[in-house]
């Protein structure tokens, strides 16, 4: 191992992959639960690894392991140019430069850097902040801190009865005192993919800022987000085949520039005086402290598998996943499909008749099955859809039309047990 850095990702197949050596590629997958072949079925709550993210990780911390930006020793060397190689690669995957994208934990950091950083500082009492009624927690909890301290109100953008935004109804609330819209760019319950391209050009247009969770996006289709139009667009590894504890925000150089800092150290800084500190530019300014050095190694490596993949392969699979679990559920008794948008992600959240979603999902964990059962972070949607939780399959590209067969055979088999 003379030195870190590795070869350039290679550029995407023409042909799809061969998805049974893909799944061979995922070591979890090969075990058992309760005694049964593991069906994992919940991606959207977080992704397997591959073992070359595994391998990663393991050789970062056998081999390279120092602290980034600090020493001047070989390892410290090997270390920040292993780090910012990571930013590099993700950079090259969202379209989008690097000294535009700051590494930070996740998607709940990076709204939590928006709405601390951007938002605070702008905003005033008589403004106002659109969400929409199918956001994460994440993506709204955030911006409600933003307008107690600031007296800025929250309006919602509200759905229709296939789980898409009403998009007159969004364009409606866009009114003067509108500074920020902050949306997901897929539900991560309903699987809708929002047209963020077309509404982040309506919000530009009147001036409000834009921000976009793309942690259900990312892992599932290829992204050019310079070209989305928006002003914030958040990321988070686990859920795309990288570690947990790594994610990034990109943001339009201007906006990152004109914002203070959110955490303060270490490698955010140029000098420090008790007089007075001079920070570092971005994105390193809003990096503090050491970072997840071995889980953005991990995420490095993750970026490569999914591009030697090709996004394209990826989503085309998933949507013929997805396509194929919808047929079949829909030839179990009293099953309700909650969201069917014209667009959707590998997502299936569903009820059966008669049967509470926790008592569904652990029976069927008894089968070997992982689906996510509950409120999916997302109250306020589960409020409007007038229950209190539902099921959730996600599928990813390394699942099988056989597992989806098996998920669909045992989820009558527990109906019965219920019913
Ligand atoms: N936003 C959406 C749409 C999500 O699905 C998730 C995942 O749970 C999050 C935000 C939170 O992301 P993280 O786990 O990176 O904090």
């Amino acid at each position: 191992h003379p030195h870190v850095s590795r070869p350039l990702p290679e550029p995407p197949r023409i042909g799809p992959p061969d998805w049974a050596s893909v799944r061979a590629d995922f070591p979890l997958l090969e075990r058992e639960v309760h005694g049964k072949p593991l069906i994992y079925l919940d991606s959207a709550n977080t992704g397997q690894k591959p073992a070359a993210v595994i391998e990663a990780v393991d050789d970062f911390y056998r081999h390279h392991n120092a602290n980034v930006s600090r020493a001047v020793h070989a390892l410290g060397t090997e270390a920040t140019e292993a780090y910012e190689s990571a930013r590099n690669r993700l950079a090259a995957f969202l379209n989008v430069r690097s000294d535009e994208l700051v590494l930070c934990s996740g998607t709940t950091f990076a709204l939590n850097l928006v709405a601390y950083s951007w938002a605070l500082p702008q905003l005033k009492a008589g403004d106002a902040i659109v969400l929409t009624r199918m956001e994460h927690h994440a993506n709204i909890v955030p911006w409600q801190i933003v307008a107690q301290r600031t007296g800025a109100v929250i309006k919602v953008a509200e759905l229709n009865e296939a789980g898409e935004l009403d998009l007159e109804g969004l364009y409606a609330l866009m009114t003067p005192e509108v500074k920020l819209l902050a949306m997901s760019h897929v539900s991560n319950v309903l699987g809708t993919v929002n047209p963020v391209r077309e509404i982040c050009r309506e919000a530009r247009r009147r001036g409000i800022v834009t921000v976009i969770d793309g942690s259900q996006a990312a892992p599932h289709r290829a992204l050019d987000v310079g070209s989305i139009g928006c002003d914030f667009y958040a990321v988070t590894g686990h859920k795309m085949a990288g570690p947990t504890g790594t994610g990034a925000l990109w943001a339009r150089r201007e906006l990152l520039a004109s914002m203070p800092p959110f955490l303060g150290g270490g490698e955010m800084i140029k000098e420090v005086r008790f007089e007075g500190t001079v920070y570092n530019d971005a994105p390193h300014r809003f990096e503090a402290g050491t970072p997840n050095i071995a889980g953005f190694v991990g995420l490095g490596a993750a970026v490569d598998y999914l591009t030697g993949l090709g996004m394209e392969h990826v989503e085309a699979r998933e949507q013929e996943l997805l396509a194929h679990a919808t047929e079949a559920l829909a030839g179990v008794e009293g099953l309700r499909i909650f969201g069917n948008a014209r667009e959707k992600a590998a997502v299936v959240s569903f009820l059966v008749e008669g049967a509470h979603a926790h008592d569904l999902a652990t029976l069927l964990d008894l089968e070997g099955v992982a689906i996510r059962s509950g409120h999916h972070c997302a109250h306020p949607l589960m409020q409007k859809l007038g229950v209190g939780a539902t099921c959730r399959a996600s599928f990813a590209f390394y699942n099988t039309h056989e597992e989806i067969d098996a998920f669909v055979a045992a989820l009558q088999k527990v109906r019965r047990l219920l019913a």
